[in-house]
């Protein structure tokens, strides 16, 4: 009888099947990297949030071997029983210090930060006023979260005004929440103008930096620092699962902020602690980002010379300010298609596709790589004109 209680996982997933929404995994074989191989065929990856190729790099590989000698290869508990180590304090210090900030807080991934924090920070009479196109582990945050909830139109600055005006007074508490770099088109928020209207209506402000961290602003500090806002936004959130190429949640801000997302995050009070080689890699990462700047340097090269080719082709490469670069070819069925030739031509890059954009924006979105080189750039473009004479996008 328990298979027909369970009839449901086939069911729901044949429908899933049926509407070509399923997920069909991929599988790395080695390291992820700029070329690396993908279901048994070298490609050149396009499609990975390592901007700056530091999933390889040999000063956090050597960071992590270290720690599992002196530390093992596990905390041992969550953090306010027996799993908070030097290692983890290390990295908090050395955060705070990166983002310009009096303190920061480790979590085990930017989702759980997002989902252990923002319920906290408001309540029953509190408004949390979210951007339109916010990540989903923002969206399930605000869900966890007793507080009225309203959306403004994405990046859309006087919306946001629209909105604080009509709830002005009415709630004990508000909150602002965005995405710094949204993933989807590669649009950065307007954190100047958005920290400034939320703090004219006394609003508190909270970013989600995952693809900002170590990809704007001054040594990658983020989209405070890219704005020339440092301090102005209250809680800056990220990951160091991107750019800084290993995986963990944070928040920055005041020390006060620091105090209270730990004594109340259930994600953080309940859920281990990073294992020591995660910590130590993290750490070895900020020691990179502020040490070697040729790897953003790159990045930024690499972007600037792909988007310029492919605009030149003649796609429609929408309105990114960042490493990400949406070549937007329209139905889904295109995007699928351009999507498996290009593997076929040894370049890795996924269709995002209909309900995640519009039914005619369906793209390819890329990723650039610190350490792609101009042949490799050069192979991918030469694919996607190919490719989109051939389906008659170009
Ligand atoms: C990737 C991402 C997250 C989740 O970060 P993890 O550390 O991988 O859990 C949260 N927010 C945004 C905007 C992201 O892109």
């Amino acid at each position: 009888m328990s298979q027909e209680k369970l009839a449901f996982l086939r069911e729901e997933y044949m429908n899933l099947e049926a509407a070509g929404l399923n997920w069909k995994l991929r599988t790395l074989q080695g390291n992820s990297a700029p070329h690396c191989v993908v279901d048994g065929k070298r490609v050149i990856m396009l499609c990975s949030n390592n901007y700056l190729n530091l999933t390889n790099h040999p000063k956090l590989k050597e960071a992590a071997k270290r720690a599992i000698d002196t530390h093992g290869v596990g905390s041992g508990s969550v953090r306010p029983i027996a799993g908070n180590m030097d290692l983890h304090l290390e990295l908090e210090k050395k955060l705070a210090e990166f983002k310009h900030a009096e303190a920061a807080l480790v979590y085990s991934t930017g989702f759980a930060a997002n989902a252990g924090l923002i319920p906290q920070l408001a309540g029953e009479g509190d408004f949390i006023l979210s951007d339109e196109l916010n990540h989903g582990s923002i969206i399930d945050g605000v869900r966890l979260s007793r507080a009225e909830k309203g959306i403004y139109k994405h990046c859309d600055v006087r919306d946001l005004e629209r909105v604080l005006s009509e709830i002005r007074g009415k709630y004990r508490r508000i909150l602002v929440i965005s995405d710094g770099v949204f993933s989807m088109d590669g649009d950065i928020a307007p954190f100047d103008e958005i920290a400034k209207v939320a703090s004219e209506h006394g609003a508190i402000t909270y970013v989600d930096d995952a693809h900002g961290d170590g990809v704007l602003g001054e040594n990658g500090r983020g989209i405070a620092s890219h704005f020339r806002i440092e301090g102005k936004i209250d809680v800056e959130m990220g990951t160091f699962s991107k750019a800084f190429g290993v995986v963990g949640g944070y928040v920055s801000g005041s020390e006060d902020l620091r105090r209270f997302a730990f004594n109340k995050s259930r994600t953080w009070l309940l859920s281990a602690s990073h294992p020591p080689p995660v910590a130590a890699a993290c750490i070895a990462a900020l020691d990179v980002v502020e040490n070697e700047p040729t790897h953003l340097e790159n990045l930024w090269k690499n972007t600037r010379y792909f988007k310029k080719e492919l605009k030149r082709m003649g796609f429609d490469v929408g309105n990114s300010g960042t490493p990400i670069t949406p070549v937007i070819v329209g139905e889904s069925v295109i995007a699928q298609q351009m999507s498996a030739m290009l593997y076929d031509e040894g370049v890795f890059a996924l269709p995002i596709v209909f309900p995640m954009v519009a039914r005619d924006r369906a793209r390819i979105r890329t990723i650039m790589n610190a350490g792609h080189t101009s042949a490799d750039l050069d192979t991918a473009l030469a694919a996607f004109e190919k490719i989109g004479c051939k389906l008659n996008v170009l």
